[in-house]
């Protein structure tokens, strides 16, 4: 066995996979900027660490299943004069998620819930937390079928377990009856222990209508309000606002045959 040979055999026995497949780079690197022993080592060890996080950050990105990729930097502020930038850059440094909190982003279609809902997520899995995105419908069809299938507590651990759960959608659809109660379980286990974000176009006040049970709805809403933040998006929608743009639309309200959320 050669030396590299042994060299690259103790790096793979070792794990450190940056390290073995920039070897010749960070050789040269070293050698070119005449490092100490010591600073060729920090830097061999940063590219490892380097590695280690970006992995760590694309299997959680798989792992939370948003619908399309959204960051902050890709968000037009000056699109939505009713959003408090600074409140929303408050929301993305992810303290809410270690404090445990809720926060409800309200407005009608169209406006920008869910690109926010995906790069605040986004943001929180840069820092190292956990995330998990689901349409609401989606959520509460899987609780209806696992209680049906005596799985209901496998499916709420399931959904209790990131650090942040995201529900997008809320109330697009009322919710089937039963279905209320097991949405509260689900709000009840996460309370205080880990952060939500709600996605809706419907005022609080109309979530009544929409869990289809005014006592449950209050329940859910004691917990998702005690410790929240509520960011309410008034304005038009940024997808009618790039047709009207190119001319495809009038400046007048948008008729039926509008583009559904
Ligand atoms: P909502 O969830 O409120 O219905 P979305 O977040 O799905 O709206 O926004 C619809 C589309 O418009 C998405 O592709 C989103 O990225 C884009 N969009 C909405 N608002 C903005 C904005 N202010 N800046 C940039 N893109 C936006
Ligand atoms: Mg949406």
């Amino acid at each position: 066995m050669t030396d590299h040979d042994h060299l690259i055999a103790m790096l793979n026995r070792l794990k450190l996979t940056a390290l073995r497949d920039q070897l010749d780079s960070l050789i040269d690197e070293a050698g070119r900027q005449d490092l100490t022993i010591r600073d060729a080592l920090a830097l061999f060890c940063e590219r490892e660490i380097a590695r280690r996080d970006q992995r760590r950050i694309d299997i959680s990105f798989g792992l939370a299943r948003f619908p399309f990729v959204r960051d902050l930097a890709g968000f037009e502020f000056g699109a939505q004069p009713s959003i408090d930038k600074a409140q929303v850059r408050e929301i993305a440094t992810g303290r809410f998620i270690a404090n445990g909190e809720a926060v409800l982003l309200l407005g009608p279609p169209g406006v920008g819930k869910t690109h926010l809902a995906v790069a605040i997520g986004r943001e929180a899995i840069v820092i190292g937390y956990t995330v998990l995105f689901t349409p609401a419908m989606t959520l509460v069809a899987q609780l209806a079928r696992a209680h049906a299938d005596g799985r209901l507590e496998e499916r709420l651990t399931h959904y209790a377990k990131p650090k942040l759960l995201i529900v997008d959608a809320l109330g697009y659809l009322p919710f089937e009856p039963n279905a209320a109660h097991l949405f509260f379980q689900l709000v009840s286990r996460r309370y205080e222990h880990g952060a939500m974000l709600v996605t809706s176009n419907r005022a609080v006040g109309e979530w009544g209508s929409v869990f289809g049970d005014a006592v449950v709805a209050t329940a859910i809403l004691d917990r998702l309000l005690h410790h929240s933040h509520v960011v309410t998006i008034r304005g038009d929608s940024y997808r009618l606002r790039e047709k009207r743009r190119s001319g495809l639309l009038q400046k007048t309200a948008p008729g039926p045959q509008s583009v559904p959320a």
